[in-house]
């Protein structure tokens, strides 16, 4: 059996009709950059979210950078937030000159600690970065309030989670500012980059849409530096199409997700703990194994793809060697980092095929 890692080529079929078609009006209208299409996107993402405003731009990465640039984060400052996540998270830290502080993560959810988070603030923290890692939110709750407490802004990177609820609320819709990303393999995935920022402060609102546009407020106009970090139409309009069906594919998501659990729970692995407050998008149904590299090497001669996310913390990378950080520093994201590895998941992940990685993960 061939199974694919994340079938994207299973979801295009299914709206191919849709998307063709969506996308050839951008072709034949010429609007490539902003109008009509992304203008209906934002709608319907703030529709989505509950959010107030919903703005469309480059990628993930770029909605971060937006937020620390909208919140004038720089020189001097500090940003807690994860090293267990993916390097953009801290990455929009260091490009803006500010300096990342690591929390160790929760070892059930793999998200941040906020136990933990206190002692790690100081007279220079202006944020806190929770990620909403593999699908499933942080504890914003809890995070929100100790930012309260500190006069310090919250920014959920919800790169994964986009799709996922907490305490009745969507993800996205749960800080002062939500960064999602539409890289293709993510839950709500464009054919290219994407991604998008989400804010109820109509302030920070309007910065963003001027930064995103060289810091541009009318044509040729320039009240900030910015950058180039906007999302095309035709991204745009693949969006709306895949947003219309995407409450389908997080019900699909989530029967997958806690199939694999049932089905794992007599298995030597540590499955996903989803709070009960909380539902997951599955951006990556993620188990740990004590030994990890036997396990990839079992599934990978049986035609069953899997990846790692992560191998290396962020206090171990090159990258941020400059922060001082030791191994040992976070001891539980580098215990998870040893451990962790994801398995086939997508909305077109066959009973079949779920049934043959399981088998192939027991046997
Ligand atoms: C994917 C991802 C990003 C970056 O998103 P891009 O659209 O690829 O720039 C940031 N943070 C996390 C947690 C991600 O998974």
């Amino acid at each position: 059996m061939k199974i694919n890692f994340i079938d994207l080529q299973a979801q295009y079929k299914k709206y191919e009709k849709e998307i063709n078609s969506e996308v050839l009006e951008v072709f034949a209208s010429a609007q490539f950059i902003g109008g009509e299409k992304l203008n209906s996107l934002e709608k319907n993402l703030a529709v989505y979210t509950g959010a107030k405003h919903a703005i469309g731009c480059s990628s993930g990465t770029d909605a971060l950078l937006l937020a620390l640039m909208a919140l004038d984060i720089g020189v001097g400052d500090e940003v807690i937030t994860t090293p267990f996540t993916f390097i953009a998270t801290a990455e929009v830290v260091a490009l803006l000159g500010a300096k990342s502080v690591f929390v160790d993560i929760d070892e059930e959810s793999y998200n941040i600690d906020p136990s933990k988070i206190e002692a790690a603030i100081t007279k220079k923290t202006k944020a806190i970065i929770p990620v909403s890692l593999y699908g499933q939110c942080a504890d914003m709750e809890a995070i929100n309030n100790i930012a309260k407490k500190y006069n310090i802004t919250v920014i959920e990177d919800a790169c994964q989670s986009f799709g996922a609820t907490y305490r009745g609320k969507k993800s996205c819709n749960l800080s002062t500012i939500s960064c999602t990303s539409f890289f293709p393999s993510k839950p709500l995935g464009a054919y290219g980059d994407g991604g998008a920022i989400f804010t109820d402060n109509d302030e920070l609102a309007t910065k963003m849409r001027m930064l995103l546009n060289h810091g541009q407020n009318e044509r040729y106009k320039h009240k900030y530096i910015g950058i180039n970090g906007r999302l095309d139409a035709v991204q745009a309009a693949i969006l709306n199409v895949k947003l219309k069906h995407f409450e389908e594919e997080v019900r699909l998501r989530d029967e997958i997700g806690s199939r694999y659990s049932d089905l794992l729970e007599d298995a030597d692995v540590i499955t996903p703990k989803i709070a009960e407050a909380s539902t997951s998008v599955y951006a990556q149904y993620s188990i740990r194994v004590k030994d990890r590299e036997a396990m990839v090497e079992k599934l990978s001669k049986l035609g069953v793809p899997t990846a790692v996310h992560y191998p290396v913390p962020l206090h171990m990378q090159e990258a941020f060697k400059d922060l001082g950080y030791s191994t040992g520093d976070f001891p539980i994201s580098e215990l998870v980092s040893k451990e962790i590895m994801s398995l086939p998941m997508s909305a077109y992940l066959s009973e079949a095929e779920q049934d043959f990685v399981v088998q192939a993960i027991k046997g």
